[in-house]
């Protein structure tokens, strides 16, 4: 990390104890800012780097609510407002047991610098509980729901802050999440969360928009390396909302996904994973990934182990943080893999974009790869502002191009700065400079 910014990162640890995946993921930015900093002094003059690094406020609440059995149950929840300075704060709310505040940090700080890579209108901010979804009913989850948005609805607005989804939250809780909203405040209004359904002012394509913008960012990054997606072998992690949709753009495209995960162990399938057979298992049957192989004739489940055991050209990490380290990655990269991409919010360690970038290993940073999904978000507010409901095919067509805006940004920045081809380094400069300037412009505040 360039000396001139070492005194900042050493606030950051002190300030944020024991909070790893928050210090990780400032870390990542400020190793890329070196050029930035020392190119234009106003940065540092102004203390952009250490106002940047605070979030702009932080809640903590407790959520009480009673399981079927009447026993009453407590939760925590969060939510982070990191930084509005080019918009609403946005980013999803997470449900898992492992949410805690440097989590909820780690992901809104990613979400600011996502968030200006859309060249869209939208600030960064993050939220989630420590509630754990899995075997709990569906008057469980939507008790938790309505107890959670009775306390966090006071902080929210279509302009000042706009929650979605994430890992535990699919369109059933931002359901319940609305319908709690709707019913304090006596107001529809459909802008204040996204991923909603379409039976109620949710947009074409946010379900599958993280993990389609996933494949359009590949497609890219391959064509610039004079390579195409078609006939190459895709391994995704995870099987949820990311996971599903990645795997069905690639297979649209050409590719072979041959396999795919969840927290039990992983599933190979050489024909191809069937789709529509991962859908029901996942989103219908919400049941773990074994039963997939169960249903499938040649598929198998391998309990526990690595999913990135499995040889590919192409992985798609889209399950959780750090979930591929550099034994993973030295893996991969034996086994012949030309390029990895993101899903994920930070699935793959330092060491392993280490080994990425050394290798010669084409490498999409989440921030950049993932876009997708708070893109076509942002597509959702524009829809319910304007009383309007686009096309699937226009929906699809503007998170295209919006991907190709994403990867096009990186690349030019990668090349200003001297790092042609690190996409790691594009990404956080090109959304650093954006959300800088507009924080400068914006004045002390
Ligand atoms: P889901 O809850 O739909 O799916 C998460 C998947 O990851 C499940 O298959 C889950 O398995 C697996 N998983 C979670 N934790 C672990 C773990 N510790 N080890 C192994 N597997 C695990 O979440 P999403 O698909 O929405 O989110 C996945 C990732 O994508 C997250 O990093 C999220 O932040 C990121 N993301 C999501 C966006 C969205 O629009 N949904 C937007 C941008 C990024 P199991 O069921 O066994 O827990």
């Amino acid at each position: 990390m360039d000396p001139l910014l070492q005194d900042d990162f050493a606030t950051v640890l002190a300030r944020n104890p024991g909070e790893d995946e928050f210090h990780q993921a400032v870390a990542e930015v400020l190793e890329s800012l070196g050029p930035v900093v020392r190119k234009h002094a106003e940065y540092h003059e102004h203390s952009i780097i250490e106002r940047l690094c605070e979030p702009e406020r932080q809640l903590i609440f407790r959520v009480p609510w009673v399981d079927d059995q009447g026993r009453v149950r407590i939760n925590r929840a969060f939510r982070v407002e990191f930084n509005s300075a080019l918009g609403p704060y946005k980013g999803g709310l997470r449900f898992h047991p492992s949410v805690y505040l440097g989590i909820v940090k780690f992901l809104g700080f990613e979400q600011i610098f996502k968030n200006a890579l859309t060249g869209l209108p939208i600030g960064g901010g993050k939220g989630g509980s420590d509630f754990d979804p899995k075997g709990r009913s569906e008057g469980e989850v939507m008790r938790f729901c309505q107890s959670l948005m009775t306390e966090l609805y006071r902080h929210l607005g279509e302009y000042t802050d706009v929650p979605a989804g994430d890992i535990g939250v699919g369109q059933r809780e931002i359901g319940y999440l609305f319908g709690q909203y709707k019913r304090i405040t006596n107001r529809y209004e459909s802008g204040v969360l996204t991923g909603k359904s379409i039976a109620h002012g949710g947009s074409q394509v946010r379900t599958e928009a993280t993990g389609y913008g996933t494949v359009f960012f590949t497609e890219q990054m391959l064509a610039e390396s004079g390579s195409t997606l078609s006939g190459r072998r895709v391994v995704v992690s995870g099987s949820g909302n990311v996971a599903i949709y990645a795997a069905q753009k690639a297979a649209e495209l050409g590719a072979q996904v041959v396999a795919c995960s969840d927290s039990s162990g992983y599933v190979v399938d050489e024909q191809g994973l069937d789709i529509a057979l991962l859908r029901q298992v996942k989103e219908v049957d919400r049941t773990r990934i074994s039963a997939y192989a169960e249903q499938r004739a040649g598929a198998t489940f391998v309990a526990g182990g690595s999913v990135w055991d499995v040889p590919c050209e192409v992985a798609l990490p889209c399950a959780t943080q750090n979930e591929l380290d550099g034994a993973a990655a030295r893996t991969l990269a034996d086994h012949g893999a030309i390029a990895v991409a993101e899903g994920a919010n930070m699935p793959c360690t330092p060491d392993a974009v280490r080994l990425f970038h050394e290798r010669g290993v084409l490498f999409a940073p989440g921030k950049a790869a993932n876009a997708g999904g708070v893109a076509t978000s942002a597509l959702e507010m524009q829809q319910n502002a304007s009383r309007d409901s686009w096309s699937f095919e226009h929906t699809e067509d503007r998170l295209r191009e919006i991907m190709h805006g994403v990867h096009a940004r990186c690349a030019a920045a990668a090349d200003e700065y001297g790092a042609p081809g690190n996409y790691v380094a594009g990404a956080n400069i090109s959304s650093f400079l954006q959300v800088a300037d507009a924080m400068l412009a914006l004045g002390v505040v």
